[in-house]
């Protein structure tokens, strides 16, 4: 997809937040996972939520995890979504327990459900940018 037609928002990448798009861009889910006590936070923070550890790992996730909460947007506030109305925006909790949101896939709006088991498809939407949305878990899969 060119550049030029990309009209929707796209992330302010920041030094603290990098590796996370970094990894997206290689199709893969990494947080933050803290070296003191092992929990996984998101989003990004120079500090553990928990213990207050400066030091983290970026891990691999399973890219796994349950619509906590959604909403479906029936108007338009960018250009780039026009075309895509009405359109969901879903909150994910991840087994490893941070809370993503995204935008749901492969499924339609009126059958979107809580705790909808679910896994991270990548979309590239531009040469730089990777975004992480979610489509329901196929049995077999
Ligand atoms: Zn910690």
């Amino acid at each position: 997809m060119a550049e030029a037609q990309y009209q929707k928002p796209l992330p302010a990448i920041s030094s603290l937040n990098k590796p996370f798009w970094d990894a997206l861009k290689k199709h893969e889910l990494r947080l933050q996972k803290c070296d003191g006590c092992g929990c996984v936070s998101y989003p990004p923070s120079p500090l553990c939520p928990q213990c207050w550890s400066r030091k983290s790992s970026w891990s691999r996730m399973s890219g796994r995890g349950r619509v906590n909460s959604w909403v479906v947007f029936h108007q338009s506030y960018y250009r780039g979504f026009d075309n895509e109305l009405p359109y969901n925006v879903a909150e994910v909790e991840l087994d490893e327990g941070p809370r993503l949101l995204t935008n749901l896939v492969g499924i339609a709006n009126d059958q979107i459900y809580g705790g909808m088991p679910v896994e991270i498809v990548f979309e590239d939407v531009t040469s730089e940018v990777t975004l992480a949305k979610f489509r329901p878990v196929t049995s077999g899969s």
